[in-house]
């Protein structure tokens, strides 16, 4: 396996890139709006639907790592908003550091790696997950550099199973959602979605 160096340096990079969509799973939009105390006109202040600027064939479906969701515009990604500098709305660029640090998305705690499971047997679950940089974390993070330490594997094997549940469970969700707009049981709109997310949390 490849080794994996990186180390932080909290350049805000990933935070400020005009092209870097922070996808969310319903489990960061339920994280920020209990941590926030967010009521649902509020969640969608911070919380959009990214429309694909492309067509999206099955086999590009298959190699998302996050489910598209169908919405009233067509097939989505879920987001968080960004200013119009295209830094992400959290980011303070005075400060430089993130305001919602504790509840910031799964997707900004593992930047810049990703997991893949290579070969689905549970009991080897641990040898089994495959850690590496994302194509964003290799184009900007300085944090990826030969001088950098090796991560801690521990850590982030820890990091990268509870990152690869929730977006099986993120999915499921989705998939859910995506079969009913097809039978024209909702309407596809963010607001729907957000209702919908926060009554199944009740449950
Ligand atoms: S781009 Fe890399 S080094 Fe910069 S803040 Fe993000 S993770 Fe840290
Ligand atoms: S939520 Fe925080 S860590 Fe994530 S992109 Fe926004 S400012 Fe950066």
């Amino acid at each position: 396996m490849e080794e994996i160096r990186f180390s932080c340096t909290r350049c805000g990079n990933c935070c400020t890139d005009n092209s870097t969509l922070v996808n969310l799973t319903y489990f960061d939009i339920i994280k920020i709006k209990n941590g926030l105390n967010l009521k649902v006109d509020e969640i969608l202040e911070i919380v959009g639907f990214y429309i694909f600027d492309r067509k999206i064939s099955q086999k590009d479906r298959e190699q998302l790592v996050f489910t598209p969701i169908e919405s009233e515009r067509g097939l989505a990604y879920i987001g968080l908003r960004k200013n119009q500098s295209g830094e992400c709305i959290f980011y303070s660029s005075k400060k430089k550091k993130c305001l919602i640090y504790n509840l910031r998305p799964i997707l900004c705690q593992t930047f810049p790696l990703s997991f893949r499971i290579l070969n689905e047997s549970k009991d080897k679950f641990d040898q089994l997950l495959e850690i590496y940089y994302t194509r964003k974390g290799l184009d900007y993070c300085p944090g990826i550099d030969s001088n950098s330490p090796i991560i801690d594997y521990d850590y982030w094997k820890k990091l990268g199973k509870k990152t690869l549940e929730y977006l099986k469970r993120n999915t499921i969700i989705i998939e859910k959602w995506n079969k009913q707009v097809k039978a024209a049981k909702i309407i596809p709109s963010a607001k729907s979605f957000i209702n919908i997310i926060l009554k199944a949390n009740e449950i």
